[in-house]
């Protein structure tokens, strides 16, 4: 039995807005479970499916495997935590946090200045239970709010971008904090962001949206190493995966080649990695590359290495960011948000490679309305260098390409497994 099971759960918001789009997932008990995407996509609306305080169009809820759908917020045994902190004012912070047991929706058999004793503690706020919710920085707000929820010890948390209103510092401590306390007690928490490294660092499994439908689904390690989509591949990790348009090329037991216009890499044929792609032989595919599975070298070695002329770079302290233009051309998923920008000046003019791209990377008719398909422009080729190395704007480079580490798309945006 899962604590949280959605089953072809849809949302129709008055003025026919499709928020959440037939989604079914399960979150297991003791789980902790992200769902991760951008504004907009519903994941707020499945979190109040869930509270209660949304009723779902279509579709079932169930909890500890019983029907919720009409099951009244406070019967669901869940405590939500926004973004806004929520706090009663004019109470005191022990009161604030005491506030639900007073209420009498203990389950523990403590008594209350013992249980808000205990959760202050925990929380690292016990020299502030007498001062009042405007006396406090927004960090220590939230941990009240969060001991408001943990104290009455619900099975089940829903939260909902609590970490957002506060500055990076406090984001991180208190990400540790609040996974760390949730586990400790043993409950189920659904917790919805736009972070990736929220979801990344936080969750037991991450729970990718787009526009109301679930992309992926599965451990942080899972969904960055083998994304389900192009989208999810795009929307996780940073600097962004580049993603390069390149036509398939098969020569018959010798190798299988990617090529991207100016340039190719290659796969050997017998290698199931060369079998998978070569199925795709004379037709526009998408190769995905993490900025880490690319390494400025003297020399390439032919099929395995790409040259470019550094467009421009970004010194981060830690590391550079290196843009190389390679000729090619880049692919970016609907939603992930960059704007077409085919009459960049500066760059040279690209091979096309050929006539069958249009519609590429549209989903099938039924989602038509309301995916746009992706943008394609001149590709930057983004990839890291160490901060001492120098590096100026328009010197040759060539990268290595760790060809094991390659994603490959289909035309739909979809995962080729190889
Ligand atoms: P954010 O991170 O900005 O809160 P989200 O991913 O949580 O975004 P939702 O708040 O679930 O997204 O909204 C999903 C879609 O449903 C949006 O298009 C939103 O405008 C719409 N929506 C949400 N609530 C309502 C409502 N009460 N009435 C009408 N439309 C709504």
């Amino acid at each position: 039995m899962t604590a949280v099971t959605l089953k072809n759960v849809s949302k129709v918001f008055p003025g026919d807005t499709l928020a959440v789009d037939s989604l079914s997932m399960e979150v297991n008990h003791g789980e902790f479970l992200v769902l991760l995407g951008p504004s907009g996509c519903g994941k707020s609306t499945v979190l109040r499916m869930v509270a209660g305080l949304e009723t779902p169009s279509d579709g079932e809820i169930l909890l500890d495997g019983e029907y919720a759908n009409d099951l009244p917020p406070r019967e669901r045994n869940a405590a939500m935590i926004f973004q806004t902190f929520a706090l009663y004012p004019h109470m005191s912070v022990g009161d604030n946090i005491g506030f639900p047991l007073k209420l009498g929706r203990s389950n523990g058999a403590q008594s209350v200045p013992d249980a808000v004793g205990d959760m202050a503690g925990a929380l690292g706020i016990s020299d502030l239970v007498d001062r009042k919710p405007s006396q406090l920085s927004g960090g220590q707000q939230q941990r009240v709010a969060m001991g408001r929820a943990l104290v009455r010890r619900p099975k089940l948390f829903l939260m909902d971008e609590p970490l957002s209103n506060l500055d990076v510092g406090l984001r991180a401590e208190l990400r540790t904090e609040i996974s760390s306390l949730v586990r400790r007690h043993d409950a189920t928490t659904l917790y919805v962001t736009h972070d990736q490294t929220e979801a990344l660092t936080m969750a037991d499994r991450v729970a990718v949206m787009r526009k109301g439908v679930l992309q992926d689904v599965g451990t942080p390690d899972e969904v960055y190493e083998r994304p389900a989509t192009m989208y999810v591949a795009a929307f996780l990790g940073t600097p962004r995966m580049n993603l390069l348009e390149a036509r398939v090329n098969v020569f018959l037991d010798r190798y299988v080649a990617l090529d991207f216009g100016d340039q190719e890499l290659r796969l050997p044929w017998h290698d199931l990695r060369g079998r998978a792609v070569a199925r795709y032989h004379g037709e526009n595919i998408v190769v995905g590359m993490r900025a880490e599975a690319l390494a400025p070298v003297a020399e390439g070695h032919p099929g395995q290495s790409i040259q470019g002329r550094v467009r421009f770079y970004e010194h981060h302290g830690h590391e550079t960011l290196v843009f190389l233009d390679i000729g090619a051309t880049a692919v970016v998923p609907d939603g992930i948000g960059d704007k077409p920008d085919l009459a960049r000046s500066g760059s040279k003019p690209r091979r096309r490679l050929g006539g069958l791209f249009s519609g590429f990377g549209q989903a099938p008719a039924e989602r038509r309305e309301t995916d746009n398909g992706p943008i394609r422009k001149p590709a930057d080729l983004v990839f890291r260098l160490p901060p001492h190395i120098p590096v100026s704007a328009g010197q040759p480079i060539t990268v290595a390409v760790h060809m094991d580490a390659l994603h490959y798309f289909d035309k739909y945006g979809k995962r080729i497994d190889v």
